[in-house]
């Protein structure tokens, strides 16, 4: 019987002798690396389709399990360097966050912080726009928030303008 798989392995099982046949696929009982024995058909052995008793699935879980555990922190941690690239937009000043503006030649200083933008105010002083940018960068994982609100938040809901509005010499905006 050439076509008897009694002996060969396919993945951990080992036919151990054919039991008979079911409805027309002869029937093989097998043993599994694990120590567990089945009976499967020709055609799951010599497809590939049955290759343990169900363990070798349940060590890829087990396996699988911690990978997407890191998947999900890989994830999050994507999330950071988006945030990050966000932020080292290069720009014609060729400091990140800020930019000219044409319009009122201005230099604007901005930050985007958790998706949402903060205006730091325009500039005709690029070294003041990088200065305060660079606060904005420092204060950003710390307390950039309070640190907003305080510092610009304020002046801008005192001079009840949009955020988008000029900043710039604040007795102005008084
Ligand atoms: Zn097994």
């Amino acid at each position: 019987m050439s076509n008897d798989l009694t002996g060969q392995r396919f993945g951990r099982l080992t036919v151990l002798k054919k039991v008979g046949i079911k409805g027309k696929n002869s029937n093989y009982l097998c043993v599994c690396d694990c120590g567990n024995e089945l009976e499967v058909i020709r055609p799951s052995l010599v497809d590939g389709s049955t290759m343990s008793c169900g363990c070798l699935k349940a060590d890829l879980d087990k396996n699988i399990g911690p990978k997407l555990k890191e998947l999900a922190g890989f994830v999050e941690g994507t999330c950071v360097s988006v945030l990050k690239s966000g932020l080292s937009k290069v720009n014609k000043s060729g400091v990140k966050g800020v930019c000219w503006d044409k319009t009122r030649k201005k230099w604007v200083a901005q930050i985007t912080f958790k998706q949402k933008h903060y205006n730091l105010g325009r500039y005709s002083d690029i070294e003041q726009a990088k200065k305060v940018r660079k606060i904005a960068e420092e204060k950003l994982f710390g307390e950039f928030l309070e640190w907003y609100e305080k510092e610009y938040k304020s002046k801008v809901d005192n001079a009840n303008n949009p955020p988008d509005d000029d900043l710039e010499g604040t007795g102005r905006n008084q």
